[in-house]
């Protein structure tokens, strides 16, 4: 089977300055791949570069599709939906309201349907719906994000940190629904942590990325399993 998505001597900067240097990866069609390392590794540009945000050179291919130096409103039509650090939330809004801007690419009577059966995933947001989005918790806020990106119907979900900032008990509610996501609707993801235990026990594919460069992949479970890794992210 191919790849959802390949990207094969991937470099990206920010004007002159180089954060990418050739870098190869995939994500399996409804697989979940991770990407450690430590801050200022290039996690967050990876999925910017994904997303048509930074300028790339190189290849990126979702389903065989070549998608890279595509305008982020092609790529995100293509299927790509990105879940940002910091959430990308509309905090002035209500809930209703960011779930209608996540559904914006469909038509109305679907996108109730759609609403839904967030909902079954995400309980709490059906409470919080006429709530402002600013006043959730982070979790609920988290969830939220989540569920905007879900919203667009991806094959591809990009993932940054969704752990960060939020209690052990919310982090692990989170990934036992994003686990349910990805059974359900066959989704690929590709997740960015810093929390590299989570990651690893999440995925079955990993990457480790230092100062732009792969330096590591593999099978999750033989990642997690590495002497170097286990001191240098997992501590123990
Ligand atoms: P973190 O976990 O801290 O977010 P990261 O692995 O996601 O780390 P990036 O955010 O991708 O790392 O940053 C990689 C490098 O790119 C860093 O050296 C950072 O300073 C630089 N960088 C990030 N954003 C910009 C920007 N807008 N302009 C210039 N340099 C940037």
């Amino acid at each position: 089977m191919t790849n959802l998505l390949e990207a094969k001597g991937l470099h990206a900067a920010y004007g002159e300055t180089r954060v990418l240097h050739g870098i190869d990866f995939a994500v399996r069609q409804g697989g979940v791949t991770a990407l450690l390392g430590a801050n200022g590794a290039g996690k967050t540009t990876t999925l910017r570069a994904i997303c048509g945000l930074v300028r790339t050179q190189g290849e990126l291919n979702l389903n065989g599709t070549s998608i890279g130096g595509l305008a982020t409103e092609d790529i995100v039509r293509l299927g790509v939906a990105h879940v940002p650090d910091g959430r990308g939330t509309f905090m002035e809004l209500t809930v209703e309201e960011n779930m209608k801007l996540g559904a914006y690419t469909r038509p109305a009577n679907q996108a109730h349907a759609d609403f839904d059966h967030m909902f079954d995933y995400f309980p709490r947001l059906k409470e919080r719906f006429k709530q402002q989005a600013g006043t959730l918790s982070g979790g609920e806020q988290q969830m939220l994000a989540i569920v905007r990106a879900l919203l667009l119907r991806p094959r591809l979900l990009l993932l940054d940190e969704p752990s960060f900032g939020l209690a052990p008990l919310i982090v692990q509610e989170i990934f036992r629904i994003l686990r349910r996501i990805r059974d359900d609707a066959g989704v690929g993801i590709l997740l960015v942590e810093q929390n590299a235990a989570l990651a690893l026990e999440f995925a079955e594919d990993a990457y480790l990325l230092e100062t732009g460069r792969i330096v590591m992949s593999g099978p999750a479970a033989d990642i997690s399993k590495d002497e170097g890794v286990r001191r240098s992210y997992l501590g123990y």
